[in-house]
């Protein structure tokens, strides 16, 4: 009984989440068509200088994806090319899901996971490339960052399904079996081999960044000038917005839930991530316990509610925004300010809805 209740409770609360997430300014279509089993939303975009092209905006409506709702908008010249580019990001999102999700059994990820102690295996440029990324941000956050927190997550992750904490000693065998340096790339080859029986890589903090990333070269590809890709909250944008210029407005969504936006971000061809304990975790008795492991100790991370990483890429900014929930504010936010272009919000646990930001953070806050 008790565990139905935690069950529900976390269930409720990622239902919640995900309906928070999905809320974002960069749409604002007028009129709807239905084409092909899609909604698409056109509006007609009006240049200040008329020697430009006219352009239109459409929206492909919400699809699940990677566990969460992916909305995408694209602004080129006609409803084709906005089409194409809607449906090339989206199969580029549903490609890389079918190689990096933790829950499809097939996947090259848990293949990878299943093989790579007795062997290396050869993997996709794709995963390689996520995977050599991952070390390199291992490497900066000395392990905050860790892909190979896996067998430690999946004990929080029975936690949510029986309401009871993991035992001690089973995190300490589990933490025998994570770290990086155990975790051998060969460039060459394309291979991954594991040093250590029973490693579980989990990429959870960063293949929705990656996969944003490849669905934006798509949208270019297809020849787009604008668009924005939105993956439960993470979003990467580029180029002509709906807004008549090159600057999308997102909104960053208020973690208690009382209003919908806590403040609205404007960016021009960068990404931002959101991590926080309040979007996915497990409640044991009146504890609520992130998702987000500390590698070096296997406790849940705590002290901040909510990590908002604005940078280039959405790989960047996804990875990132795991590292500082994991870092704390100090050092989080201090690793953040050694970065160009890479801006951090963070709100922390211990005060009400104050936010601390990084030098450079204002610049992209709408006034
Ligand atoms: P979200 O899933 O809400 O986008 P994150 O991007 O922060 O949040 O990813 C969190 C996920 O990353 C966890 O659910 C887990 O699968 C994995 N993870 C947890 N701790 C770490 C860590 N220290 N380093 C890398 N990945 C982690
Ligand atoms: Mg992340």
């Amino acid at each position: 009984m008790i565990n139905k209740i935690f069950r529900m409770t976390v269930s409720i609360a990622i239902m919640i989440a995900v309906a928070l997430v999905i809320r974002h300014f960069s749409t604002s279509g007028n009129s709807n068509g239905q084409r092909e089993g899609y909604t698409i939303s056109l509006r007609t975009i009006e240049s200040a200088d008329p020697n430009q092209p006219q352009l239109q905006s459409g929206f492909g409506g919400s699809r699940l994806v990677m566990g969460t709702f992916a909305n995408i908008t694209a602004v080129a010249e006609d409803d084709e090319t906005i089409k194409a580019s809607i449906e090339a990001a989206f199969d580029k999102l549903v490609e890389i899901d079918e190689m990096m999700s933790d829950y499809k059994a097939d996947s090259e990820l848990l293949v990878v996971n299943r093989h790579a102690f007795a062997g290396p295996v050869e993997v996709s440029d794709e995963l390689f490339e996520v995977l050599k990324a991952s070390v390199y941000y291992s490497g900066k956050t000395q392990g905050a960052f860790d892909i190979t927190v896996g067998p430690v997550v999946e004990l929080w992750r029975r936690t949510a399904k029986d309401g009871k904490k993991p035992g001690e000693e089973e995190l300490a065998e589990a933490r025998a079996r994570v770290g990086y340096e155990k975790l051998i790339l060969d460039e060459e080859n394309k291979t991954v081999h594991f040093a250590v029986e029973g490693m579980k890589l989990d990429l959870g903090a960063i293949a929705k960044g990656y996969a944003i990333d490849r669905a934006i070269e798509e949208m270019k590809k297809a020849g787009a000038a604008g668009g924005l890709v939105d993956v439960g909250g993470d979003i990467c944008c580029f180029g002509v917005s709906p807004k008549f210029n090159n600057i999308w407005r997102v909104g960053l969504e208020d973690p208690s839930g009382e209003s919908s936006y806590l403040l609205v971000l404007t960016l021009s061809d960068a990404a931002i991530a959101t991590s926080g304990d309040y979007r996915r975790f497990v409640v044991v008795g009146d504890k609520r316990y992130s998702h987000i492991i500390d590698p070096a100790t296997t406790a849940s991370a705590i002290g901040l509610t909510s990590v908002t990483v604005i940078a280039a890429t959405a790989i960047d900014a996804d990875a990132l925004a795991t590292s500082v929930s994991v870092m704390g504010r100090v050092k989080g936010l201090g690793l953040i300010e050694s970065i160009d272009n890479t801006e951090a919000i963070v709100i922390p646990a211990d005060e009400k809805l104050e936010f601390v930001k990084t030098s450079g953070a204002d610049a992209y806050i709408r006034k």
